[in-house]
């Protein structure tokens, strides 16, 4: 840590909590944290942070539990806090940082992702939603897909095409939209899990600000990348406590359900659940130590190491979670009416059918664990590239359905 020393962290920690008392809501105590630069400590001063090394996050977390003080930023603004924010903090101008950077932190006010639509995931880069240069305003026509929290949001983080000519990678633009603009309409999607926590966003000549454009014209694919790639360490790089989280779930139904001791069923189940113990313990020191040797700064491509074994590790912890309650598995007690989350962090529901079902988008939201495969071939082993036959050819002229 630079000038500022663990125990002085913990004691201006310690004393934001004391000054703040009992009576402070989560929004008046988390802005009083973005101030004294408690919020995002590798941010620089003013903007949340001391401009320390990331891993100090740690210890004011921990002396926030210890007050009583822990809000998780997954649970108060997930995509404007751990991907928004430092795409903003990098590619936004000194007044957007003013305008949106505290009351995304206090919850105040939530963000979504306006990135994939029907026609583009997992290949963004070939996204059809247009915005044309009107004055000094940018006019937005087109279609968005997966759109977590859009219901909720005041910002979206958009990706639109500003240049059909360039190729697909260099004529974007990336802005931040009011979602409460004229001509943005948001449709829910209902889920597996009877929640519709995310929705389909129509757009139809919506008007943005050129003042709210993040990044030169036709740099928004710069922007995307530090999004995605912060993404990627906020769904996969968390370090639960030892024992928490899903291997938590898998074990409480182990200890509720296991086969009787003994029998063969018991020795088997056993073996299955010592290997997945064994192995998120791994997932858990992996990240530590990726979160120990990180330093500010875009995250790089390693990111992708935690989403991709996490992901994949959820979903059989949570099998074989369901697999242990035996038929009482094979019912989801929260059942099928749609729930449509009013807030970040989901309905706050975490049985394990729940659980066992949502896991199965792990593998898709954020990056398919294909792809996470393909970047980490590519730019951490450096294997030989994917062929990319459109990747100079004018957008306009790349068939499409
Ligand atoms: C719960 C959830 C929340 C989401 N939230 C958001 C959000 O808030 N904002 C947002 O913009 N998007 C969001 N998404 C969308 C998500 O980013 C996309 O679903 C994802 O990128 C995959 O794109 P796709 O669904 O179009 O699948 P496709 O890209 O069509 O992929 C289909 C299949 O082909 C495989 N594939 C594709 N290309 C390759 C390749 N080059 N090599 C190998 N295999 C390949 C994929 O792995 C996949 O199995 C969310 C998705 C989920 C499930």
């Amino acid at each position: 840590m630079s000038e500022i020393s663990t125990d002085q962290l913990r004691s201006m920690t310690r004393e934001l909590v004391a000054d703040m008392g009992g009576d402070a809501d989560m929004a008046q105590f988390r802005s009083e944290q973005f101030d004294r630069g408690l919020a995002v400590v590798q941010f620089p001063p003013r903007r949340g942070g001391l401009g320390l090394e990331p891993d100090a996050q740690a210890v004011v977390d921990d002396e926030l539990a210890s007050g009583g003080r822990h809000y998780h930023n997954l649970a108060v603004n997930p995509i404007g806090i751990g991907m928004g924010m430092p795409t903003v903090l990098a590619h936004g101008t000194e007044e957007m940082k003013d305008r949106l950077l505290r009351p995304c932190f206090t919850g105040e006010e939530i963000w979504c992702q306006l990135f994939s639509e029907p026609g583009a995931g997992s290949d963004v880069a070939g996204l059809a939603t247009r915005a044309v240069l009107d004055g000094e305003e940018w006019i937005v026509n087109g279609q968005k897909v997966w759109t977590t929290l859009a219901h909720v949001s005041r910002w979206g983080m958009l990706l639109a095409r500003t240049d059909p000519e360039q190729p697909k990678h260099k004529g974007m633009t990336y802005f931040m939209m009011d979602m409460r603009a004229p001509g943005v309409e948001v449709r829910p999607l209902f889920q597996i899990t009877g929640e519709a926590e995310f929705n389909e966003v129509f757009m139809t000549d919506v008007r943005i600000p050129d003042s709210m454009r993040l990044g030169a014209r036709g740099t928004g694919w710069g922007g995307a990348i530090t999004t995605l790639m912060n993404e990627r360490v906020a769904l996969g790089g968390g370090v639960p406590a030892r024992g928490s989280g899903n291997i938590g779930t898998l074990m409480k139904e182990w200890i509720g359900h296991a086969p009787p001791a003994g029998t063969a069923a018991y020795h088997v189940a056993r073996d299955r659940v010592t290997r997945l113990w064994i192995r998120a313990e791994l997932v858990r020191l992996t990240n530590l130590r990726a979160r120990e040797s990180a330093s500010a700064g875009i995250p790089g491509p390693e990111g992708s190491v935690g989403k991709l074994l996490s992901a994949e590790l959820n979903k059989e912890l949570l099998e074989c979670a369901v697999d242990v309650t035996g038929s009482r598995g094979m019912v989801h007690t929260h059942g099928y009416a749609m729930v449509r989350p009013e807030q970040a962090g989901g309905s706050g529901t975490f049985d394990t059918s729940r659980l066992f079902l949502r896991a199965r988008a792990n593998s898709i939201e954020g990056g398919t664990s294909e792809i996470m495969r393909n970047i980490l071939g590519e730019r951490v082993l450096g294997l030989p590239k994917e062929p990319q036959v459109d990747r100079d050819v004018p957008w306009s002229d790349i068939p499409r359905n």
